[in-house]
């Protein structure tokens, strides 16, 4: 990077001449020789970091996956023998497909995406940074994004109204209402800060609006020194784990934590383990009548097996080269839930026709066709071409029409079973996936008495606290805007009358998530199916709450131009949102009635929807059976109304003169879904949705007022907060205290905690510490929002730590029956006096004294969560000790100062007997290294003590560098202030 130099001055006359200080030299890059030149088809002419030429050098970068080289590119060009090494670029080019992998790998990306939830709390950090820097008389200014950001709004958005041509509009509305305070402290951060840009709400979901806008092939610099334009491919790591999706065109990126974001984007590469790499081949091509969703939910099964937690996947051969930009996307998106870093397509002919298909320019197009072919990285590898660590296969003509659930993504049912499948669950206990009902149960149903007064979510506007802006409030008809929307939902919810409910019933229909919206094939089959079961006369009962969410405009527009909408709309299938909504667990309340219905009876109800997560409480907190599907059958299903009902075989409801339809009527053909693929890629119509994000963003956005300058001052809000991770900062860290000494147990968890348990993104109870907060500062029920629209406020954020309502803590002794209580309470210590794990942990505190966290396999598994991690370090929560973890969320509790520790072999807290009224001391070594033994010494009631060998799970060098910083926040700040 050229460095700033001032002139050095004249000299005085009279005074002693002084001799001018040469500028240090900048060194030379290590591998200068590789920077070489390309052409376009245009015979424009760009340089680059070349790895044809680096594999003069090392041979071995030919035989490399094709998403290794990307990253060895990086690694290449931003070569400064400081952050990275030419040592750093051998060991990458020499990659090996089955080493040990003890290397970490210093990864620059070229920009970074966040999504609304977790773009706040980052913003909230980064304005608190520059408090810091101001406070300690330096230019806040030194605070800055050293790399492009964008925003996406996307996660606020719920469905309030739905089944309605009103319903947008409408929850557009109250999204506004809630959420004003956020909207204006982003738009403070777009005027503060040059690189940080904001997609309004409205335009789509973060990962689709990437693929379909953000991502624009190849980026370029120019090179200050000589003057030319250097190309570098497009990679990055966004605040969401989804954010693998854009692997789909050959954008090598994935989902990092709010705290490794905000590091990648001041500068500091991201770093992680040399992966190993799992090469998957596609054979053969899918069958008609099979999704890509069928697809996906097929290869999520199929790696699941192979065990691919922190690997990259990279897709290969023939099979690869039939699937459509799309289909590829989808599978990359569903990345986490096959546990990989990665699912990444290479950039081929596919590629290219995506991105003329969805309005990039001919110079972007050219620029980044010639950049790929010049780089030998152009096409996907064929069988035997590249080396990877180990190779699966998969016949595409052998995927069948599945869904996956009813409680996790990996377990995938194929059509014709998910009758049996439910009907066997319901009566299995918890431990094998089931319901724990009494069979005989399975087929009552219960009367359900409609309420008199239409509903709508009970969640309004937030209150304001004291003096904060409320200039927004939208007045129609001389009423608040809020007040007019839900009167207007008097007209809008559908008619429902009595009805009855019973198990396996659907209550929840949703079109949503990117997964499947940014894919033109299935929502253009969701419209034909449609179509031809309203002409059939098939109908959807008016209590299954339906909705159409898609990931972007466009879809909208080419459902519309393909005649496709308005068949939809009669299923009750109308937009309600361009968002996130049930994939995120936005599907708004059920009607009271019902979810007394269901509580009362304890029934297992289901929802169908096209997304990508079906975790427990996810969805709904009352409905225990979450179906994963294709966007045609969650329009079948909620013909059906039951999953109980075998689509396969038995039709799906009467038509016209009662005849019987069977799916197989209605379904669409391939022919008929390519006939109207015409409509969906239409360049023109991409560019000019997306040119409106600048000149159109929306009125209710334009009138949200932000804070100016370049320090925020924090307005009062019980949403935004200054965070506390820099109070007492100093310059220099302090004297490191390694390992925990006489902690005590606030948590003793089973398998699979996910980051939802830890700091759940939905409903904030009443009767809980962030509800008792929230009332104590004037906030009302009805205006409690969620804990993901209130990221920006740690008050409540601490207080919702493992706040979840399925939470089970371990530690509290089983009921009679087996049961075990579900929410976030623990036993203190030693009174063993049951309370929330909030005030046990601020009494802890109080005292001095310590915490850890047991828990089982996959701990932290699920959406990339800052809080999850900020929330356990505020509950002074000193290390968490598991069987095993997701990659974000181990290296988010590093990043926050928390010690992730792993047990051994065989060892679990169970195996060992822990019941969480001991007394643990953690030792580590002297000299802390990474992923060295540990001992953690547990001192019984009795006395007596034990000692367990433990993994420490700091992986890397630069984690050991964070963990003695306190963290990776006071870390990144110590270097960009000194
Ligand atoms: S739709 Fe679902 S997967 Fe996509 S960004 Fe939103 S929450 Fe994530």
């Amino acid at each position: 990077m050229p460095t700033h130099v001032a002139k050095p001055a004249k000299p005085a006359k009279l005074v002693k001449p002084v001799k001018p200080v040469k500028p240090a030299k900048t060194p030379a890059h290590a591998f200068a020789k590789t920077r070489k030149a390309f052409k376009t088809a245009s015979g424009k002419q760009g340089q680059l970091w070349s790895l044809p030429a680096l594999a003069k050098t090392f041979p071995n970068v030919n035989r490399l996956p094709v998403s290794i080289r990307i990253v060895l590119e990086s690694v290449l060009r931003n070569c400064d023998g400081k952050k990275v090494t030419k040592e750093h670029v051998a060991e990458l080019a020499n990659w090996q497909p089955n080493a040990a992998r003890t290397n970490e790998i210093p990864f620059v990306v070229a920009r970074v995406v966040l999504q609304d939830f977790t773009g706040v709390p980052l913003l909230a950090d980064l304005a608190a940074m520059r408090n810091m820097a101001a406070a300690m008389g330096k230019n806040p200014k030194a605070i800055e994004p050293l790399v492009p950001v964008d925003l996406v709004v996307d996660h606020s958005i719920m469905i309030d109204h739905f089944g309605d041509k009103r319903s947008l509009d409408l929850n557009m509305k109250l999204e506004f209402q809630r959420n004003q305070e956020r909207y204006q402290f982003m738009k403070w951060g777009m005027q503060a800060f040059d690189t940080f840009g904001v997609v309004p709400p409205g335009f789509g979901i973060v990962h689709q609006v990437n693929l379909e806008y953000l991502a624009r092939g190849v980026h370029k610099a120019r090179d200050k020194a000589t003057k030319e334009t250097v190309y570098y491919p497009d990679s990055l790591v966004g605040t969401d784990s989804h954010t693998t999706m854009i692997n789909g065109i050959g954008v090598v990126g994935w989902g990092v934590g709010g705290i490794e974001a905000e590091a990648g984007m001041l500068g500091q590469p991201v770093y992680f383990l040399t992966p190993d790499v799992v090469g998957f081949e596609f054979t053969g091509r899918l069958r008609e009548g099979v999704t890509a969703t069928d697809l996906v939910l097929t290869v999520t099964e199929i790696l699941r097996r192979e065990k691919v937690v922190g690997k990259f996947v990279e897709f290969f051969g023939e099979g690869t080269s039939s699937l459509a930009l799309p289909d590829r996307a989808t599978i990359g998106n569903m990345a986490p839930e096959y546990g990989a870093t990665m699912g990444f397509f290479p950039v081929d002919d596919k590629t290219i026709e995506y991105f003329n298909g969805t309005g990039r320019t001919k110079a972007e197009i050219e620029a980044f066709e010639a950049y790929f072919k010049a780089q030998h990285l152009f096409g996907a590898p064929r069988a035997g071409e590249v080396d990877y660590t180990r190779v699966v296969t998969l016949d595409l003509g052998s995927v069948t029409p599945s869904l996956a659930g009813p409680k996790r993504p990996q377990d995938r049912i194929e059509l014709g079973n998910v009758k049996q499948q439910f009907t066997s669950l319901f009566s299995l206990p918890p431990t094998e996936n089931g319901f724990n009902q009494p069979a005989a149960l399975l087929h009552t149903r219960h009367v359900v008495r409609a309420h008199e007064a239409p509903q709508t979510t009970p969640r309004a506007a937030p209150a304001a606290a004291p003096g904060a802006a409320r200039d927004v409030v939208e007045m129609v008809g001389g009423r608040p805007l809020l007040e007019a929307a839900q009167s207007e939902a008097a007209s809008v919810q559908p008619e429902v009358g009595d009805t009855s409910l019973g198990n396996g019933d659907v209550l929840i229909a949703a079109i949503t998530s990117c997964t499947n919206t940014s894919n033109p094939s299935v929502m253009m089959a969701a419209g034909l199916l449609a179509k031809k079961a309203v002409e059939a006369g098939l109908k959807v009962a008016p209590h299954i709450k339906t909705s159409l969410a898609p990931g972007s405009r466009i879809v909208t527009e080419y459902l519309t131009k393909a005649g496709l909408l308005p068949y939809l709309e009669k299923l009750g299938f109308n937009v309600a949102a361009y968002g996130c909504t049930t994939c995120i667990g936005n599907a708004g309340d059920l009607r009271p009635e019902f979810n007394e219905a269901i509580t009362k009876n304890d029934l297992v109800c289901a929802a169908v929807l096209s997304g990508n997560r079906n975790f427990e409480a996810r969805i709904h907190p009352n409905l225990k059976a979450n179906f994963l599907c294709s966007p045609p059958l969650v329009v079948a299903y909620a013909i059906a109304g039951t999953v109980l009902k075998d689509v396969m075989t038995e039709p799906l409801g009467k038509g016209k003169r009662g005849r019987d339809v069977y799916l197989g009527d209605i379904w669409p053909s391939s022919d008929e879904v390519h006939a109207v693929m015409k409509f969906a890629m239409n360049g023109k119509a991409f560019r000019a949705n997306y040119d409106k994000v600048a000149s159109e963003p929306g009125k209710l956005w334009e009138k949200i007022k932000g804070v100016t300058g370049q320090v925020y001052d924090w307005p009062g809000s019980t949403y935004i907060a200054r965070p506390p991770f820099f109070d007492g900062f100093t310059m220099e860290p302090a004297p490191l205290v390694a390992g925990v000494t006489g902690a005590r147990a606030i948590g003793l968890f089973g398998d699979s905690i996910t980051t939802d348990h830890i700091s759940p993104a939905g409903s904030i109870k009443e009767d809980s510490p962030a509800g008792h907060w929230l009332k104590s500062h004037g906030v009302q029920k009805a205006d409690f929002n969620s804990y993901g629209s209130r990221r920006g406020h740690h008050d409540v954020m601490v207080r919702g730590t493992f706040a979840n309502v399925r939470i089970k803590n371990l530690m509290i002794p089983a009921a009679a029956d087996g049961s075990r209580e579900e929410g976030g309470v623990t036993l203190f210590q030693p009174s063993q006096e049951k309370m929330f794990i909030f005030e046990a942990a601020m009494k802890y505190m109080a005292t001095g004294t310590p915490t850890i966290v047991f828990g089982g396999e996959e701990y932290g598994t699920g959406s990339s969560r800052d809080w999850a991690a900020k929330g356990t370090q505020l509950l002074g929560i000193k290390a968490v000790v598991a069987r095993s973890f997701e990659r974000i969320h181990r290296s988010n509790l590093v990043g926050m100062g928390v010690l992730p520790l792993q047990f051994k072999g065989s060892d679990s807290w169970q195996s060992l007997g822990i019941r969480g009224d001991e007394v643990f001391s953690i030792r580590l070594a002297a000299t802390i290294a990474p992923q060295q033994d540990a001992t953690l010494v547990i001192t019984g009631a009795d006395g007596r003590s034990r000692e367990v060998v433990l993994l420490l799970r700091i992986d890397t060098p630069i984690e050991v560098d964070y963990y003695r910083h306190g963290g990776i926040l006071p870390f990144v700040l110590r270097q960009l202030l000194a």
